[in-house]
């Protein structure tokens, strides 16, 4: 018999209400002939309260015993669910993660799934039961219950779909699907039909929050295909899958913007190996995250130097510049800046890679519209440009229609 997973995010089950409406879904799905493996989030936000609470008592209370609270809100949507199912006369079973064998790493809250033991699941499965498995835990070798990071009960379920070998693992959420770019911020955002792994991690990983990016690497190594959809509806939502057979001629899939930029220039470094590691180094011991980076060099007639720019979130500049000005020093660097109030927007698309003039396209579209271009870094399927912070949302807007983006209007 097939096997269909389904995973609930914390919206979806944020209420009594929401949880009878996810109880008759998965009963209905069973009704149609596969058997039937569930996994929850947390209720609504209880995963954010429960670390509030943690943080009032231990102002750094990371480790064993904050996954043992913070999974916990997991176990109550997982057993509400089942005697949910159970009231309306169908059969269920709720398993925590120990208990539905996901085993992980030795780590504590960012630990990754390494195996899952099926028996436990094949067994209920078999007994007719809908099983409902807790997202984001496991337990490591010593039996205590790990957590693998905020929000990943999308990679719970995706390693699920794997360990059972089901081909789809569906993504129930708030929203409907996959947008081209973020709704709130352009209106004439449209849906899309399918997506590619690869665009997907892109857009994930760019900051569109509807998919732990882990769940999609896992997707993609296993060949899952992930139907992202509303919980709120019965229309089908956007398929995330290899090759998109649909809409392949488009150049671009989506446009992300982030605006709390910020970059940092050493400029004068002399010309020698060894210099970009240690500085790079620095700022990843002090667990700074660089974004793009640049090194030009200029070719003096006497001695050549290297200018080294970078980006970083703007609530690490301060930490960024002071180590960054600290290394310079020692390198013998002439000069170093930095500029706040930037904004990075990234157009994804597979299609770039055999369509030319992708990027000059992008590019004339900002500068016909006065938009001036502060750093260019790009990849097979992305392109990125650090603006002013001022100009991003209309940067946004504007690429969204060039690339012919926009919801069609009839
Ligand atoms: N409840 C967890 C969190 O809020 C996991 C999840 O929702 O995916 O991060
Ligand atoms: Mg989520």
């Amino acid at each position: 018999m097939d096997i269909m997973v389904q995973k609930f995010g914390g919206t979806s089950v944020g209420s009594p209400e929401r949880i009878q409406a996810v109880a008759e879904r998965v009963l209905k799905t069973q009704a149609q002939g596969t058997q039937v493996v569930v996994v929850v989030s947390a209720m609504g936000d209880s995963t954010d309260d429960l670390i509030v609470l943690a943080k009032k008592l231990n102002p750094t209370p990371y480790g064993r015993e904050y996954d043992a609270l913070i999974s916990t809100g997991e176990n109550i949507s997982a057993a509400l669910l089942a005697m949910t199912i159970q009231a309306k006369g169908g059969q269920a079973i709720s398993l925590t993660g120990p208990q539905a064998g996901v085993k992980t790493q030795d780590l504590h809250t960012k630990a990754k799934i390494l195996t899952v033991d099926t028996t436990r699941i094949k067994q209920e499965l078999q007994a007719g039961n809908i099983v409902i498995v807790t997202g984001f835990q496991g337990v490591n070798s010593r039996n205590d219950v790990t957590t693998i990071g905020r929000g990943g009960s999308d990679t719970s379920a995706v390693v699920l779909a794997a360990a059972l070998k089901a081909p789809v693992c569906e993504i129930y959420t708030d929203v409907d699907g996959i947008y081209t770019t973020d709704p709130r911020a352009v209106k004439s955002a449209s849906k899309l039909s399918e997506i590619s792994y690869d665009e997907m991690l892109e857009l994930a990983s760019l900051g569109a929050k509807v998919l732990h990016p882990r769940s999609v690497e896992c997707a993609k190594e296993n060949n899952i295909i992930l139907h992202v959809r509303s919980s709120f509806s019965l229309d089908e939502g956007t398929w995330v899958k290899e090759n998109p057979t649909m809409e392949s001629t488009r150049a671009v899939t989506g446009i992300t913007l982030s605006e709390e930029e910020a970059m940092i220039s050493v400029e004068g470094i002399p010309d020698q190996p060894g210099y970009a590691g240690q500085l790079f180094s620095e700022l990843a011991k002090a667990a700074i995250n660089v974004d793009m980076i640049i090194q030009s060099a200029q070719n003096h007639q006497t001695h050549s130097t290297n200018t080294i720019t970078f980006t970083v979130q703007e609530e690490d500049l301060a930490q960024a510049l002071q180590i960054t000005e600290t290394t310079a020093k020692t390198m013998g660097a002439q000069n170093v800046q930095s500029e706040k109030n930037l904004g990075k927007i990234s157009i994804v698309g597979v299609g770039m890679i055999s369509k030319p003039g992708i990027a000059a396209q992008m590019f004339k579209t900002l500068g016909d519209n006065r938009i001036n271009l502060k750093l260019i870094s790009t990849s097979e399927i992305k392109i990125s440009c650090a603006i002013d912070r001022k100009d991003a949302k209309q940067a946004l807007a504007i690429l969204h229609t060039a690339f012919q983006l926009d919801k069609v209007t009839v």
